[in-house]
Parts: structure tokens; C-alpha cells; sequence
């Protein structure tokens, strides 16, 4: 049998059971961290076989769901990219499809794609610690048949929204609207809006995608806006980036250029947090640069918290301020009253007219999807665990998860999280221990989760796990930090204990609040 074929085992005692399919690694999820985290265990840990359940039709995630106008990044390819692929394309700001592409090639280029197990939503997940294992269920999207698996480790890379529901608020007289009203998750497959007055509610990286994109061809657009976001405009392409993979090796090129971003967004952030007002006043005074003569900045563009209080938004190539310049779209900053067959009626009572609405009003973040866990036949919920390094949850064995940075790309800490997996794969194996399980410390300090004040994350608060004040339960959002820690600190800290099957994960908790 080759190392990825699943091995059958008789699931428990009841022989009218079917054989489960047993993996060493469960997957859930075949986006960009899914495809990743793979990658890491087949390099870090290639003895070891592994299946990625996938709700969807195709691999992708994000980069396949999102459909609307300019999808594109909001982050540079040379940190959005896998460490291990250099991104060769010439845009470092990229285009949905090209970062699709890319992910579909590397899940091509490593073998993985007969791996990965279409159409399965994965709904529950049982652990047992005597038997050391997860019985994982997952529901077939085309069958509605239930499907079960068993598995030693369960990694999630299920991203960090739901993808079949989003946040629109509920603006009043929305049924009266004559025209069209989409939202940019669910963008239709043909959408018609060339001469069209459109409105863009919502002033996030999708607005900011979206509205110079259709401003090319619409009537015109208005982004409308309750209050305004930092914006900063950079070119697509990366003239360093492209130089170097002239004159050096792919590999060589692209890994000075990941280091030089990573190394530029870290000095940035920090100069925001410590001076954050004269981090406010050069933003600002690089868009008065690019917005004509006179125009409002106050008003549209400058935002009453700090810079990355909540993330920026990027302008690739100053194409927002370009189409605003040439009168194509526009900025409005006011509140809804309500919808009308019209358009959209402000507070001040001014009129916006419409034929489209785009309501870009934002995802609905969801963690590790909607799966039910459950411990040693006990209801786990997530939301109160406290992260361990950020990828796994206290009192929780065998379960880790991908999650990204806020304040840099996504795949820079999914890397190191796919990483250090398969480095407590291989302890485990040293130590001749099947259970990895990070146990409680007393007096750690609950810390929010996330500290951005992004409407997004407010909303989440309460379903979002929590960090805790100090190593190894605090959330770094550095990747410097997060190398020290995932990369090359020994996995033994004293926190998480290695157990071997049969050492009831309850019973751990139990130790360790007596010894509080
Ligand atoms: C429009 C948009 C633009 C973005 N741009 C950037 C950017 O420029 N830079 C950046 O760093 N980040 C960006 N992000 C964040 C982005 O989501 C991540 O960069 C990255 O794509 C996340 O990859 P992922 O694989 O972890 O999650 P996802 O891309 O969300 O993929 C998760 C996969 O898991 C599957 N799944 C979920 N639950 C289950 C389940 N229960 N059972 C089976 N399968 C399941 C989903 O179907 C999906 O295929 C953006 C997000 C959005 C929405």
C-alpha cells in the first residue's frame, strides 16, 4: 500500500458498522492553507497518508468563491504566496484568477488533487481518547449521504468566514428598490451594468476592489460610505521583484523579495502603533496628492481611529483616486435611511440614485466552519478555549487549525502553522505518544481574540476563541516572533503533554485545575 492510501479499520465494536476509511492526517478544507498544510506534512513528514475533505466542487476557496468585478489581492504575492512556490507572475498584486491558478498548481505540481475529497462538508467531529482518534463526519453536498473517516490528527484549514451567509444589515424599504441589489459574495454569473448608476455600499478592501473596476464601464459609480477607511496606494507591480528574478534564480529571487515585504510591512506596522499620529498625517497627506484639487479629504478619507486599527486598504496603481479624477466615480460619507424604488435615501434626505446596489457590507466570520466537536463524548466549544500558538485550543487533543495574520498576508503564518504541525507529528512519534494536548495553565489572563475595531471582528467577538496574556497562549501577529516560536522553539514547553491512547483528555484538565 503507498504511504496516502487510507488504511480500512473496523470502527469500534459494532461489526454492523462499515470499515471506516482511517487517515494519519485529516484535512479539512482545500484552500490556500489546505493545499499549504499538505504540502508541509508530505515534505516534514512524508511517511504519513492524509485526505482533505473539501465542501466545495474545486479547490481554491476564497480564490473560486469570489466572483465579483477586479477580485484581486489585497496583499503582495510574495508574501500571499507559499514559501516553498515562488510566485513568478509579473503583477504582485494579482487578479482572483491568477491566484486561483496558482493554487490549482501547486495542488497539481505535488499530487494532491486525487487527494482531496470534493463535496464533503464536514459537520461533526468526535474525539476518543482511547482510541486516540478523531471520527470525523462529513455530509456529500450532491447525496446529502453521511460519510465517516477516522483519523489521528484533524487539521482545519476552513478560513475564517461563512460561505453561505454574509452580514447585510437590514436597511428598510429594501423590497420597494426597482433595481438590482447584489451582495459581492454571491455575484451573479452575468451582471450587466455598462451605462448603469451604481452604489457601492461599504468603504472595505472589496469597495475598494470593486467600485474603479465598474467604474470602467458603468454610468457611474458611488461608493457610500458610513465612515471612511485608511487607503494608501502602491503599484501592482514590484520593479525590485521583477529585476531580481532577471538577473537571479527563481527561488533566490522571490525569497529576498518575500523577506524585503515581510520586513517593510512589519517596520510600517510598528511605526503606526507607536506614532500613530504622524503615521495619520502622511497617509493622509499622500492622498491629498492623488485626489484633485480641493477635494474633500477630511470628510472621505480620513478616519477617526488609528491607522491598522484596522487593516488598510490597498489602491493598486491609484486606480480609486484615478477614476475619481476623471469624474467616473464618486465618494458620498453619510448614513442610509432607507432603500427607495429610486435608489438609496440618506439621513440628510439627499437622493442617490440607482439602478444597481452592491451591499459590500461584509462577511460573516465564522471559525473552523460550523463542525460540532466533541471530547471524550463532551461538547467542546471553541469559544472558549484559549489558543494555544495561535493554531491549536486548550484542552482540545489532536486538533489544529490555519489561521492568518491581520496586519500581513494570510499564508506567511498558515506556512508556519503547516510547519510546526509536522514537527508535533514527529514528536510524537519520538516520544512513542499519540496525544498532543495543550493543557489549561492556571492564571493566564483571557485576551480578545483579535484587536481590531473592524465591524467584522466586533460581531465575532463572542464566537471567537481567546488568547491568553503571555507564551504560549499569546497571538503574535509578527511573523518574526511566530518563526521563533513555530519554527525553531522546542515543541516541549511544558504546556503541551504528550500522552500516550487511553489518557482521557478530561482527566488532564481535572490535573491541572487541582494543581491550580
Ligand atoms: C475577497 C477576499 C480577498 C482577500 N484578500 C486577501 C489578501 O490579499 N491577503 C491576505 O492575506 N488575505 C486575504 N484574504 C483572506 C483570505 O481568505 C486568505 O488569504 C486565504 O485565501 C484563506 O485561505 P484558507 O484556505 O485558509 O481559507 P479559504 O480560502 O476560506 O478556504 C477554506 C476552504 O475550506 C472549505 N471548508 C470550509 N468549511 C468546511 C467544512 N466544514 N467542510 C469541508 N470544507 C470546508 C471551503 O469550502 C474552502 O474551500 C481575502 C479574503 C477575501 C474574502
Amino acid at each position: 500500500m503507498d504511504s496516502q492510501s487510507p488504511s480500512p479499520e473496523a470502527s469500534g465494536s459494532d461489526p454492523r458498522e462499515p470499515a471506516l476509511e482511517h487517515y494519519d492526517v485529516l484535512f479539512v478544507g482545500a484552500g490556500l492553507s489546505g493545499v499549504g498544510a499538505a504540502y508541509h506534512l508530505q515534505k516534514g513528514s512524508p511517511g504519513r497518508n492524509y485526505v482533505i475533505l473539501e465542501g466545495r466542487e474545486a479547490i481554491g476557496g476564497t480564490w473560486d468563491l469570489f466572483r465579483y468585478p477586479g477580485i484581486r489581492s489585497d496583499s503582495d504575492m510574495y508574501t500571499l504566496g507559499y514559501s516553498f512556490r515562488p510566485w513568478e507572475e509579473a503583477k504582485a498584486i494579482a487578479d482572483g484568477p491568477s491566484i486561483l491558478r496558482y493554487v490549482n498548481d501547486t495542488a497539481d505540481h505535488y499530487d494532491q488533487s486525487a487527494l482531496i475529497r470534493f463535496r464533503h462538508q464536514v459537520k461533526r467531529a468526535d474525539w476518543s481518547s482511547a482510541e486516540a482518534r478523531w471520527i470525523v463526519e462529513a455530509e456529500r453536498t450532491d447525496t446529502k449521504e453521511k460519510v465517516r473517516f477516522s483519523c489521528d490528527w484533524l487539521h482545519m484549514c476552513s478560513g475564517y468566514y461563512n460561505y453561505k451567509d454574509v452580514y447585510d444589515p437590514e436597511f428598510e424599504g429594501r423590497d420597494s428598490f426597482r433595481g438590482t441589489i447584489v451582495h459581492p459574495q454571491f455575484w451573479p454569473e452575468v451582471l450587466d451594468y455598462s451605462g448603469k448608476k451604481v452604489v457601492v455600499i461599504g468603504s472595505g478592501a472589496t469597495a475598494v476592489t470593486i467600485v474603479p473596476e465598474m467604474a470602467r464601464t458603468a454610468g457611474h459609480v458611488v461608493m457610500l460610505q458610513r465612515s471612511p477607511t485608511y487607503m494608501v496606494s502602491r503599484p501592482s507591480e514590484d520593479g525590485i521583484a521583477n529585476f531580481l528574478r532577471k538577473v537571479l534564480p527563481s527561488k533566490v529571487a522571490y525569497g529576498i523579495t518575500r523577506w524585503k515585504n515581510v520586513l517593510l510591512q512589519m517596520f510600517f506596522f510598528n511605526l503606526a502603533r507607536k506614532r500613530p499620529a504622524k503615521v495619520k498625517e502622511k497617509l493622509i497627506d499622500e492622498l491629498r496628492k492623488m485626489l484633485p484639487e480641493g477635494y474633500d479629504v477630511g470628510t472621505h478619507f480620513t478616519p477617526s481611529y488609528n491607522p491598522w486599527d484596522q487593516r488598510l486598504c490597498l489602491v493598486p496603481d491609484a486606480d480609486m483616486f484615478e477614476s475619481i479624477k476623471a469624474g467616473r466615480a464618486s465618494i458620498v460619507t453619510g448614513k442610509i435611511d432607507r432603500f427607495c424604488p429610486e435608489g438609496i435615501r440618506l439621513e440628510n434626505g439627499e437622493l442617490l440614485e440607482a439602478d444597481i446596489i452592491v451591499t459590500a457590507t461584509g462577511l460573516k466570520v465564522q471559525l473552523l466552519s460550523d463542525v460540532a466537536f466533541t471530547v471524550d463524548d463532551e461538547p467542546r466549544n471553541i469559544s472558549e478555549a484559549l489558543l494555544y500558538r495561535g493554531m491549536m485550543f486548550s484542552e482540545v487533543p489532536n486538533l489544529s487549525y490555519s489561521f492568518g495574520y491581520t496586519n500581513a498576508s494570510w499564508t506567511l503564518k498558515a506556512d508556519l502553522t503547516g510547519g510546526y504541525l509536522t514537527r508535533l507529528l514527529n514528536h510524537l512519534d519520538k516520544t512513542g505518544t499519540q496525544i498532543a494536548l495543550p493543557a489549561r495553565e492556571p492564571g493566564i489572563e483571557e485576551v480578545p481574540f483579535l484587536d481590531f475595531t473592524s465591524g467584522y471582528v466586533q460581531r465575532a467577538r463572542d464566537i471567537l476563541p481567546k488568547q491568553g496574556s503571555k507564551k504560549p497562549w499569546k497571538l503574535y501577529q509578527n511573523y518574526a516572533l511566530d518563526m521563533l516560536s513555530l519554527k525553531f522553539a522546542s515543541v516541549e514547553d511544558g504546556v503541551i503533554r504528550f500522552l500516550p491512547r487511553g489518557a482521557p483528555a478530561a482527566a488532564e484538565r481535572d490535573r491541572t485545575l487541582e494543581a491550580a
